[in-house]
């Protein structure tokens, strides 16, 4: 491996790195929840890799669309169903740092 292999490589070990933190506080920046300093930190990120440019987008589009349905009437049971699936979800901790560890 020569010299600008090696930089490549580490290069991309670093922006692997950074893409995995990304996810895991990807909810936070979207729901407007991140620190202002982290927050700054992430868009910088966002501005360099567009894989996670990407990601972001589609994920900011998803959650729009889901904010513009209508809200749903739902049985006693599945509200139970799901306060005890988000409860344990709750506990587990979120979705996205649930991705990030499987980057
Ligand atoms: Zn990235």
């Amino acid at each position: 491996m020569d010299r600008y292999q090696r930089r490549w490589a580490v290069t991309k070990r670093k922006r692997s790195t950074d893409c995995r933190q990304l996810f895991s506080r990807l909810s936070e920046y979207l729901d407007g929840e991140m620190p202002p300093g982290l927050c700054e930190e992430l868009r910088a990120h966002l501005d360099r890799c567009t894989s996670c440019e990407a990601f972001a987008g589609t994920l900011k589009r998803i959650v729009d669309l889901c904010r513009a349905l209508p809200p749903l009437s739902l049985s006693d049971d599945v509200r139970a169903e799901l306060k005890s699936v988000l409860a344990h979800r709750e506990h587990r901790g979120n979705m996205f740092r649930a991705l990030g560890s499987f980057q």
